[in-house]
């Protein structure tokens, strides 16, 4: 694995999570995007060489929004740069993690995207991204 590509942040409202983290880190977040089949919308800011995702719900059914309901706001997942995002996932599952799609997914930002269980991984919901057409 590469380096922390980003840690995604589950908001409410992602309009005003927009304007708390451009006062956090001093910078406008760079792109919003929605990923229809995650019922998600999206918001990129750059720190360093990683980034912040925040992630609101579109969908009352979606993910995120079960994620608020129970949890309410906060540390999302953790995503990490892979160059080979196959590989990784048959090298994670020998070491005993479990892989929710096994099958990569695109997700926002260009990437395709592999998430673990939290229960593999001491309760952190680890995303593996891998950009596209590199
Ligand atoms: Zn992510």
């Amino acid at each position: 694995m590469n380096k922390i590509e980003h840690i995604g942040i589950a908001v409410k409202d992602l309009n005003a999570s927009n304007t708390l983290f451009k006062k956090l880190l001093g910078t406008e977040h760079y792109k919003t995007e929605e990923v229809l089949s995650e019922g998600v919308r999206t918001s990129f800011f750059k720190s360093g060489p990683n980034k912040v995702e925040l992630l609101a719900a579109t969908d009352p059914e979606s993910p995120i929004a079960k994620f608020l309901e129970k949890k309410g706001e906060g540390i999302h997942h953790i995503a990490f740069a892979v160059d080979d995002i196959e590989a990784e996932v048959s090298r994670l599952k020998a070491e005993g993690f479990t892989v929710l799609n096994e099958t990569p997914k695109k997700g926002a930002d260009n990437k395709l995207v592999v998430f673990l269980h939290p229960k593999s991984a001491n309760g952190v919901l680890v995303e593996l991204c891998q950009e596209i057409g590199e």
